[in-house]
């Protein structure tokens, strides 16, 4: 039966939450868990702990944790592109990245329109190549996760890298603080987390849904609110083959069915950054929360590539 790390809102969720699962804690010691991104071929999963200035990696064949890269640009979000690539949001750095299969970093993106980005938050690779990003404020806030600094772009958008050339292109300009984002699996729509309460009291906690223009390379309507948070802030989200939304908040990771609604949370102790699906079957949820990585079974898997 389900255990309590699971909490029915909808019938709808008990398909997708398996019987005797339990939440599982596989590290600890963070400042801020941030930036999941599982690694199938190698089965490992790296993470950013962003205050602390570092990349951790857990190790699927033996539970062993180790720090993958510090200093880390207080890097946050990461995703894996189709040649197996790291890409990172990185704050100190202001710029979204990737790691060479030769093991050097590239900038992909560094600037809009000549003047320099924020801070990139979170970034999602499309099957096409294209690389789209959020780039709020965050990272140049303050000192404590990145370099303090003024924005020179004066807004905060969500950005498209062109997989020819690499042009980048701003896709969503409509947006407080931009955060998590996610195609829904048939690419023809995009999902934003926009978390512009953490700057203004009435400003935004929600997850908006833009459909995409015919060629992809777009969006093609005002985006309107897909669910708004009820603990919390969403914050980073994935996507499961079935459509639903799994995204963090405030008390653990909230499932959105595709219509919107919430039909159930899986509960975590602390409070939830980011999640994204990984595992042999990408049938496990890894979660980070905090100071914590955390992983739990469910009855569904990750869209996209690799989501
Ligand atoms: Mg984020």
């Amino acid at each position: 039966m389900m255990t309590p790390d699971f909490e029915l809102l909808d019938p709808r969720f008990a398909r997708f939450a398996p019987g005797n699962v339990h939440l599982e804690r596989l590290a600890t010691g963070c400042r801020w868990s941030e930036g999941p991104a599982y690694f199938a071929a190698g089965r490992y999963l790296v993470w950013s702990d962003i205050p602390n200035d570092r990349v951790m990696r857990w190790d699927e064949t033996d539970g062993s944790v180790s720090v993958f890269l510090q200093p880390a640009w207080n890097a946050n979000g990461h995703a894996v592109d189709r040649q197996g690539r790291l890409i990172s949001c990185e704050h100190r750095g202001r710029c979204v990245s990737r790691i060479e299969h030769d093991g050097r970093r590239t900038v992909l993106a560094d600037r809009f329109e000549g003047r320099r980005l924020n801070s990139p938050n979170d970034v999602v690779v499309k099957s096409d190549g294209s690389i789209w990003f959020t780039d709020p404020t965050y990272g140049i806030d303050s000192d404590y996760e990145g370099d303090a600094a003024a924005s020179e772009i004066g807004a905060s958008q969500v950005y498209r890298i062109d997989p020819d050339g690499g042009a980048v292109t701003a896709v969503v300009t409509t947006m407080a603080k931009p955060n998590g984002l996610a195609f829904t699996p048939d690419e023809r729509s995009l999902y934003v987390a926009d978390t512009g309460i953490s700057h203004a009291s009435d400003g935004p906690r929600h997850i908006r849904r833009f459909a995409l223009t015919p060629d992809g390379r777009g969006v093609a309507d005002d985006g309107p609110v897909f669910a708004t948070c009820s603990v919390g802030l969403f914050d980073g989200l994935r996507v499961d083959v079935h459509g639903n939304v799994w995204t963090g908040a405030g008390d653990g990771v909230h499932c959105l069915d595709p219509d919107g609604s919430l039909i159930g949370k899986i509960r975590v102790p602390e409070v939830v950054a980011n999640v994204c699906f990984g595992g042999p079957k990408r049938n496990r949820l890894f979660i980070c929360g905090t100071t914590s990585l955390y992983a739990i079974y469910l009855k569904t898997s990750g869209a996209g590539w690799p989501a």
